[in-house]
């Protein structure tokens, strides 16, 4: 696979990791499914290895690697199955609200143990209430002396149940004009009095990834938590929600390389009146459909990946390719399924978990609607 973005060193970051996986995920994947849990050892696996936080100063335990490393670390956690997101969400999505606004205490507090996998971290946006609209909000973080009292509940929250440090958007200032002026970023950390687990939720999908509600009362934090400036925490998760829908997008169009090539073994093996089902024209045609819009997706998404490397602020471009290539996998799950027959809808046949998975890409990292919302305001409508 040629990548614009990537050199040698990068490939043979790949070849590592790939072996790393082969011994240490593949074969356990489906029995972390079952548990529904990915254990904690194979974080601190990849952390010893360095494939967490790779891009984090060598100064706080990272390798100060560029993004083209993280690519690499998401492609390949994707292609062992959906499930392993909340790794690419610890690095690419939490951890970098700690190197960027984080004070270099909390940088030393926490950054070292963020690398080697025995912190495990988690962004807590969403509330039962509300998703989208993230100024409307209700947990509160209240200023009393050296602490802040921190009262609400999310959930859907990515390594729920694993993370021992979650950053939760809170209103600091409820009543903030425009609303979203009033929240901000504060780190929680696991065993705060006040912060607990609630459920770990049922998913369609990504059984092995732990989502689970986050409780918070009367929750003592210390101001030395609060992530940046107060009431900026709007500000930065805009700013940082472009790598998020990035990694999702890579994710997306992963799955659908991966996906199109188990429908290729398939189709060749199958025969049905007396041919390979290959020699049908209907079924080459829907093959050369998806090869085509995988083929353009790639060319998009690279494109978009080496602008984002060099710092470009491509916050649109990035909402179009979140959109439109988790669209594409889950048009092409549904086709490769097919393709199957009623092998497809078999626990055994690897397409069908990647049936259940593929759509919620359309859902988290803001809806896709959230997304044309984005593009259509951009076009000045
Ligand atoms: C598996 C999973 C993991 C997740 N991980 C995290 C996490 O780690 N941290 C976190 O904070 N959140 C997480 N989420 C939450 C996720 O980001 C939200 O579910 C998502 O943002 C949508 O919010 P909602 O569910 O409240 O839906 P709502 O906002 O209630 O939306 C319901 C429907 O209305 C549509 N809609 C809303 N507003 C508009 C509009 N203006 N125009 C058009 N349509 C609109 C939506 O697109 C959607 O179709 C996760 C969700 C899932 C399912």
């Amino acid at each position: 696979m040629y990548h614009p973005y990537l050199k040698e060193e990068h490939n043979m970051f790949r070849s590592s990791l790939r072996k790393f996986l082969q011994k240490e995920a593949y074969p356990h994947y489906e029995q972390w499914e079952r548990d529904r849990l990915v254990p904690r050892s194979f974080w601190e696996k990849m952390g010893m290895q360095g494939f967490l936080c790779p891009d984090v100063d060598e100064q706080y335990g990272g390798s100060g690697a560029d993004w083209g490393f993280s690519v690499i670390i998401n492609e390949e956690l994707e292609r062992v199955g959906s499930g392993l997101i909340g790794v690419g969400l610890h690095n690419d999505i939490v951890v970098p609200y700690i190197t960027e606004y984080g004070t270099d205490e909390q940088k030393k507090r926490w950054l070292p143990s963020c690398t080697k996998g025995n912190m495990i971290s988690a962004i807590a946006m969403t509330e039962p209430g509300t998703g989208s609209d993230l100024a409307g909000i209700k947990t509160t973080a209240k200023l009393n002396g050296d602490h802040y009292i921190v009262n609400g509940q999310k959930t859907f929250i990515t390594n729920g149940i694993h993370c021992d440090l979650v950053i939760v958007a809170c209103k600091t200032d409820t009543g903030a004009v425009p609303a979203h002026k009033g929240i901000s970023l504060i780190a929680i950390e696991r065993g705060t009095e006040g912060f607990s687990r609630g459920r770990k939720l049922e998913k369609v999908g990504l059984h092995c990834q732990d989502t689970a509600e986050l409780i918070f009362e009367d929750c003592k934090v210390p101001v030395q938590n609060l992530i940046g400036e107060e009431g900026k925490g709007f500000q930065y998760l805009m700013k940082k929600l472009q790598q998020e829908r990035l990694v999702v997008a890579i994710a997306a169009q992963v799955s659908s390389e991966h996906m199109f090539s188990l429908a290729m073994d398939y189709i060749k093996k199958r025969e049905a009146f007396g041919k390979s089902i290959s020699q049908f024209q209907h079924i080459q045609f829907k093959m050369a459909e998806m090869a085509t819009d995988i083929e353009m997706g790639r060319a998009f998404l690279d494109g978009l990946i080496s602008e984002h490397i060099h710092g470009k602020e491509v916050v649109v471009k990035v909402s179009m390719a979140k959109f439109k290539l988790t669209e594409m996998s889950r048009k092409i799950a549904a086709e490769c399924m097919q393709l199957h027959g009623g092998y497809g809808y078999m626990e055994e046949y690897e397409i069908a978990r990647r049936y259940r998975d593929v759509p919620v890409a359309s859902i988290y990292a803001g809806t896709n609607e959230i997304m044309k919302v984005i593009i259509a305001k951009n076009l000045g409508l």
